[in-house]
């Protein structure tokens, strides 16, 4: 713990890590912060905080922090310092020569869930007013954009239906592709203490659908009802065996189908998954989990009462991970399970702000509010009051931006908050990509790996140098504070408002308020949010206009869904195409750890960098001495797209023919190997599968 004496006044903010959005209240001896204390009135949280929000606070004043604007010619020459004016006219002007020899949608910018929802807002309307096309993503792409298709698909909105305290009422939770202890510690003490029961109530049963042995399967005082091991990559086959047994044993709630759900939909569905190919037995093969296990859970799930499922990441980064959202609010709406305390469907966020990020159409065929920008009435709205016309065409995902770039007509990137050369897959695919382009803008506190690919790097602000809000995983939506000054001399929003005004279209903001304002008056599921009523309240869910209670929606779908009628979608479960072979007969699955945080680049410059600093390799036992792997061997990891090298870690945590690893130093470089596979409604990357070969190597 940093000391640095007695507090004088206090601040309260959000914690800028996970996605649950703690409130914390920042002790402060005048402009330096002496500790993060979790507010005990913050709604997420309540008092209770991890290792991260609590202690990882001090890379805010980091000495590797950036904090003069640079620019180079090339990305062999040396950064030089500049003035902001300099950075900025440098920036804009590549950008309008570029859109001037190749044309408007030669350029876009890709935001973070990192950022406040005031900062990605004015990203996309950057892009969209300044820049005039629809090349806008943000890193959601990479983690939760299936939640918000399959959601949307099938409940008519791209959030989760409950609060974290709803769970409280839960008496089965089936998490699925998620480790809360890790990745949303306060959500696990909070589920863990529902697992266990008190003197009142019995614990809640436990499902848990995880390739790994998480450590809630056994955890003291915590056992899990079922553990259904699957192979990575198998998710649908396992949701569709569930849903087979609920169907042909008839535990579907017929009454809530009936009434709450399109019934031509439910009868496709229910015809689909009641065929003998989707049975548990005749998946069982496929998904490696015994077939009576899943009837089992099944039988669970669909009788044990207020039935919750969480999910994760698990779920979301696969070929078919937009089908398994769909899977699982089939299954949910099939047996009643939405719309009351207890239940629900519940994406479990990786970042601070992956819900706000999506929420302000950071995405290339989104407006903010998930409208499509291919609706004129849509367009014209926002059309009047940015004074500007909107490309009415979809524009580049993420992934699409590094294609067009290598194929010549994607030239120049504004990059805000975001390590994509880190954390998205294929790192070589990537840097080759950045390296096509011929002005790369990076916007961060740190000088990350894709600054080295970069031309001109602008200073950015941690969440403790400005004001704004993030939206949590259960739309939560809370004050972030500034509580010292930016380093750099400005916030991130104040860079993009002066990129903008560089570029020739002024924003005419002087404060976050006043771009909270102009989002809740275009923005229907903002409609109603301020921040006074945040100040008033402490937080608000959306949505919380004049038909909702003041603070918001706690449970969505009440009465009836978002869409109207709830709508089943036909799951057909297809194997992906990263196949285990002689030369690969290993599949790798990647997560996170407790102490760090995805690309680790605040984490690892903190005290808790000494409890984890470095990424290991899990491997079985089995699998280990069959390649003559000792525990912390170094081991040389090769898949279809690069190799890399780690330290083995046997550990009986994943199973025989899997093997595990996070990704948050960039010197492990986990991404090195993963592939292009991704989801085919999304392009989320399939992170979570990839065939390797594991072998001995010697100390690098
Ligand atoms: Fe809370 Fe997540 Fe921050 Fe931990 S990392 S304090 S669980 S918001």
């Amino acid at each position: 713990v940093i000391q640095l004496g007695q507090p004088e006044h206090s601040v309260i903010t959000t914690c800028a890590y996970c996605g649950v959005g703690c409130g914390f209240k920042a002790e402060m001896k005048g402009t330096q912060v002496v500790r993060m204390v979790p507010w005990k009135d913050g709604k997420a949280n309540e008092g209770h905080s991890c290792v991260k929000g609590r202690f990882a606070w001090g890379y805010a004043t980091h000495a590797d922090r950036i904090t003069k604007p640079m620019i180079r010619a090339s990305i062999q020459d040396p950064w030089q310092e500049v003035s902001w004016e300099v950075a900025l006219a440098h920036a804009a002007s590549e950008f309008r020569r570029i859109q001037a020899k190749h044309g408007k949608d030669s350029i876009g910018g890709i935001t973070s869930s990192r950022c406040t929802n005031e900062e990605t807002y004015l990203v996309q309307k950057l892009v969209r007013a300044a820049f005039g096309n629809n090349n806008v993503d943000t890193c959601a792409r990479v983690c939760h954009s299936p939640t918000g298709y399959g959601l949307g698909q099938t409940l008519g909105t791209s959030a989760g239906t409950q609060t974290f305290k709803s769970v409280e009422h839960a008496d089965v939770v089936m998490v699925i592709g998620a480790n809360p202890s890790d990745a949303h510690p306060v959500f696990a003490s909070r589920l863990k203490k529902r697992l266990r029961g008190d003197g009142k109530r019995p614990g809640a049963r436990l499902i848990v659908v995880d390739p790994r042995r998480i450590d809630l399967v056994k955890t003291p005082h915590v056992q899990a009802a079922h553990h259904l091991q699957l192979k990575p990559g198998t998710n649908v086959a396992v949701i569709s065996a569930l849903a087979h047994v609920i169907v042909t044993e008839g535990l579907v709630n017929e009454a809530y189908v009936a009434e709450r759900c399109d019934t031509k939909s439910f009868n496709e569905w229910r015809a689909f998954v009641a065929r003998p190919e989707n049975s548990p037995e005749a998946l069982e093969a496929a998904s490696g989990v015994p077939a009576a296990e899943v009837r089992a859970a099944a039988r669970l799930y669909a009788t044990g009462g207020n039935a919750a499922i969480y999910y994760g990441l698990g779920v979301t980064e696969h070929s078919q991970g937009s089908t398994m959202v769909m899977g699982i609010a089939n299954l949910a709406m099939a047996t009643g399970n939405v719309g009351r305390e207890g239940v629900g469907v519940n994406p479990l966020r990786g970042q601070n702000n992956v819900q706000g990020s999506c929420d302000m159409g950071s995405f290339p065929h989104e407006l903010p509010g998930y409208r499509h920008v291919s609706d004129s009435t849509v367009r014209a709205q926002f059309e009047a009051a940015w004074g500007v016309a909107i490309d009415p065409e979809p524009g580049l995902r993420i992934p699409n931006m590094f294609d067009a770039a290598l194929t010549g007509s994607f030239k120049g990137l504004y990059c805000e908050g975001e390590d994509i050369v880190q954390s998205d897959p294929n790192t070589q695919h990537v840097a080759a990509a950045l390296m096509a382009m011929e002005c790369v803008v990076v916007q961060d506190i740190f000088l990350n790996e894709t600054a080295k690919y970069a031309h001109v790097f602008l200073p950015g602000s941690s969440f403790l140098e400005k004001d704004g809000t993030f939206t949590n995983a259960e739309r939560r939506i809370s004050r972030v504070r500034k509580v010292m000054p930016p380093l750099a001399g400005y916030a991130d929003w104040e860079v993009t408002v002066k990129l903008s005004e560089a570029l020739g279209y002024p924003m005419p903001y002087s404060m976050p308020e006043e771009i909270m304002a102009e989002i809740a008056a275009l923005t229907p599921t903002f409609a109603g949010v301020s921040y006074a009523k945040i100040e008033r309240l402490g937080s608000v869910q959306w949505p919380c206009n004049e038909t909702t209670d003041e603070a918001g929606t706690a449970i969505m779908h009440v009465d009836k869904f978002v869409r109207g009628k709830g709508r089943f979608i036909i799951t057909q479960y297809l194997p992906t195409d990263e196949k285990v072979t002689r030369r690969f007969p290993l599949l790798l699955t990647t997560g996170r750890i407790l102490s760090q945080y995805n690309v680790g680049a605040q984490t690892r410059r903190t005290p808790n960098n000494e409890w984890h600093s470095e990424d290991r390799l899990e491997i079985h036992p089995h699998d280990a001495e069959e390649r003559g792997i000792r525990q912390n061997d170094w081991v040389g990891i090769q898949s279809r797209a690069g190799e890399t090298v780690l330290r083995a870690t046997l550990t009986e945590r994943v199973q025989p023919g899997v093997v595990y690893t996070t990704f948050h130093f960039p010197e492990s470089g986990a991404n090195v190997i993963t592939t292009d596979n991704s989801d085919w409604a999304t392009n989320c990357p399939e992170y979570k599968v990839t065939a390797v070969q594991v072998m001995p190597v010697q100390q690098p």
